[in-house]
């Protein structure tokens, strides 16, 4: 158990408009902050006023990107009650990316409690509006002021809440995606399953390139042969093909999305077949000609679910399911959002009261 030492801020923000609050622009009145020495171990749990921190200009973060990230939601129920969707999933994952960048893994118990606090303290920003949420971005970043080459003596790990808006203020509505043959994310060996700043720098340039030709996002392909599909921007992919629900296996280069495991244990739930293998850009381009391809998306924690309606791929478009979200996509939405939401039952422990 962490012993939490909370200062509160003497100057509380201006509460932003929730019907127009976006993703990740807005953030509360306090952050969590926790200080790591070689030698000590993780000290000083605290809960501060929110503001900028202070770092020496050769702290390793800013020169060799060695930071971890997690990315998770405070969802507000009816009942007004506050509370976070497998938080256990996200603290095992932070020990997983910290593991491959060299950092010290934080215990999961205290992680879990480290982020009940903060949303506790700042429990009156989770927004009431529907599929609203409160997201929360935990971080790990080197501190020690050094530009040698190696692993840092000292970190912070600091929690951030920043209330977001529904991402389909109009309802879900599907996307289009450049199939990028260029650039890749991620190798076997690298760090593409590591949620690790430089993963996100070097993704920029598709992600751009997507978005100047009227895509909303990328989908991966492999780095070695540009041939076998990955990921679709921050989010994983899922496809319904001939009835069989079909998502790249995790091998060290997809990041493994608690949106997609989730979204597969439901899946399977329902009695679907479900196969995590390697499907490559020519078999779907084939699905879709003999008219098997049924149904694309894309699930992440942020959207939840988002439905693909058109690929782009070396001069060609692809329209799925004519435009349209399909049945499968729609489910799995419903079902998750009403679990995060606690509109529906909680059948599988997903849920811990904040
Ligand atoms: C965070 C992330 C995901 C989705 O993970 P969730 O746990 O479902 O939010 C997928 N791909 C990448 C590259 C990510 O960074």
């Amino acid at each position: 158990m962490l012993d939490i030492k909370i200062t509160l801020t003497e100057n509380p923000k201006p509460r932003p408009d929730e019907a127009n609050l976006g993703f990740g622009r807005h953030f509360t009145d306090h952050m969590f902050v926790m200080n790591y020495t070689r030698g000590t171990g993780w000290h000083d749990p605290r809960i501060v006023p929110y503001g900028p921190i202070s770092m020496d200009p050769a702290a390793m973060v800013l020169h060799y990107a060695q930071e971890t990230f997690e990315g998770m939601k405070a969802y507000r129920r009816d009942d007004g009650k506050v509370q976070l969707f497998r938080p256990e999933a996200n603290g095992a994952r932070m020990q997983r990316s910290n593991r491959r960048v060299s950092m010290p893994e934080i215990p999961v118990d205290d992680f879990v409690q480290a982020v009940k606090a903060i949303v506790e303290v700042d429990q009156d920003w989770v927004p009431q509006a529907k599929d609203a949420s409160l997201y929360i971005r935990p971080m790990c970043i080197a501190t020690q002021p050094s530009v040698g080459v190696s692993a840092s003596s000292t970190y912070l790990f600091i929690v951030l809440l920043s209330p977001s808006g529904s991402y389909y203020p109009e309802g879900v509505s599907p996307v289009k995606i450049f199939v990028e043959d260029e650039y890749v994310r991620a190798i076997k060996g690298g760090t593409g399953e590591a949620k690790t700043g430089g993963n996100y720098a070097a993704s920029l340039a598709g992600q751009e390139k997507a978005r100047s030709l009227g895509y909303s996002q990328v989908m991966w392909l492999d780095g070695i042969h540009r041939k076998y599909i990955e990921e679709i921007g921050t989010t994983n992919v899922i496809f319904k093909i001939d009835g069989e629900i079909i998502t790249p296996p995790l091998e060290g280069t997809i990041l493994p999305g608690i949106t997609r495991d989730s979204a597969l244990h439901l899946m399977r739930h329902w009695g679907m077949k479900v196969s995590e293998r390697n499907i490559s850009i020519d078999d779907l381009v084939e699905a879709h000609e003999n008219g098997t391809l049924e149904e694309i998306f894309a699930v992440g924690t942020a959207a939840v679910v988002s439905p693909v309606g058109e690929l782009f791929y070396k001069g060609k478009v692809l329209t799925i399911n004519d435009f349209k979200t399909g049945e499968v996509t729609q489910k799995v939405y419903d079902t998750l959002t009403g679990i995060q939401w606690g509109r529906l039952k909680d059948e599988f422990n997903w849920i811990q009261q904040v």
